[in-house]
């Protein structure tokens, strides 16, 4: 090809084509990078990730310098939203990827790092909380640290939740804050347990909350049969039982959970054995990256979630 039709062409696709498409996601999504994070964020020193035993702020370290090593600003002083449980003083982390304007059109991806702690009666004490929810963390640290690499006409917050598991304490504590400070909230992605494969195949999820908007909708048009409906997820109500729940009850906007837990796939929730070892971490980083597009999908072509009110 003439060097100057070749640059002609460069440009012309550079310009035109499609951005952040599935084989650069992947490119830059490693399997090896997800498993060294889930595997610090699982590990014994970490004690469970309790606020009680520090266990919890030694994971809020790592997620603080892995978001200052990849450019993630801060939103709050040193990426602290601080609150009170029970006395204890510990914070949700929250970083925005480039720059935060007020007036902008805003949306949130989340996941909780708090877990159970430990059990002192038994061999193996430490809840290490691979899939619940280290799996939904390392899921918004990828996700974050692939869109820090561009600019976006959105503000993305990146929040990791504190007290999750003593009743949706820390993201209780955030949609309120946010709510105070008049964030153009437009939806919200939560990552709870996405550490092995449903039953029903690999990568695939389901979304809480299916039918109360038009997320699941949209995102099957970007990863065709990624998201599907649970029925088990409306029975026992999951869309109130995690952190998009207060986004959705402060703001009345989509706030929805995306999880493989099929309550059949995996015998360690909540058990001293929920560990690295018993995950599937090629099926963990094909949903991470399957989010990855479609996250970057509705930022680049500015679709619209909104919530179905019959
Ligand atoms: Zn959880």
């Amino acid at each position: 090809m003439n060097i100057y039709l070749l640059i002609l062409t460069l440009l012309f696709s550079s310009c035109f084509g499609d951005k952040n498409t599935l084989s650069e996601i992947k490119s830059r999504i490693k399997i090896s990078d997800t498993k060294n994070i889930i595997s610090i964020l699982s590990s014994d020193s970490l004690k469970g990730r309790d606020n009680k035993n520090k266990g919890y702020f030694k994971a809020a370290d790592y997620v603080i310098s892995y978001f200052k090593k990849n450019n993630i600003n801060p939103l709050y002083y040193g990426f602290k939203d601080v609150f009170y449980s029970d006395s204890i003083e510990t914070y949700n982390i929250v970083g925005t990827v480039g720059e935060f304007l007020n007036k902008r059109k805003t949306i949130l991806i989340g996941a909780h790092l708090d877990h159970i702690g430990i059990n002192e009666g038994t061999v193996d004490s430490i809840y290490n909380g691979a899939n619940d929810n280290a799996s939904g963390c390392v899921s918004v640290l990828q996700i974050g640290s692939f869109l820090s690499q561009y600019k976006w006409d959105y503000n993305i917050v990146l929040a990791l939740f504190a007290e999750e598991e003593k009743g949706l304490r820390g993201s209780y504590n955030l949609a309120k804050r946010m709510k105070q400070e008049r964030i153009d909230l437009e939806y919200v992605i939560n990552f709870e347990m996405i550490g092995k494969e449903m039953q029903i195949g690999e990568n695939k999820v389901y979304l809480t909350g299916y039918e109360m908007s038009n997320l699941a909708q949209e995102i099957n048009k970007v990863v065709p049969g990624f998201v599907t409906f649970f029925s088990k997820s409306k029975e026992f109500n999951l869309f109130q039982r995690s952190d998009n729940y207060p986004f959705y009850k402060e703001f009345n906007i989509p706030s929805q959970t995306l999880s493989s837990f099929d309550f059949e796939n995996y015998n360690y929730y909540h058990h001293v054995n929920d560990e690295l070892d018993y995950l599937n971490i090629k099926n963990l980083n094909d949903i991470i990256t399957s989010s990855t597009l479609f996250i970057s999908n509705f930022l680049n072509k500015k679709t619209k979630i909104n919530l179905i009110t019959n």
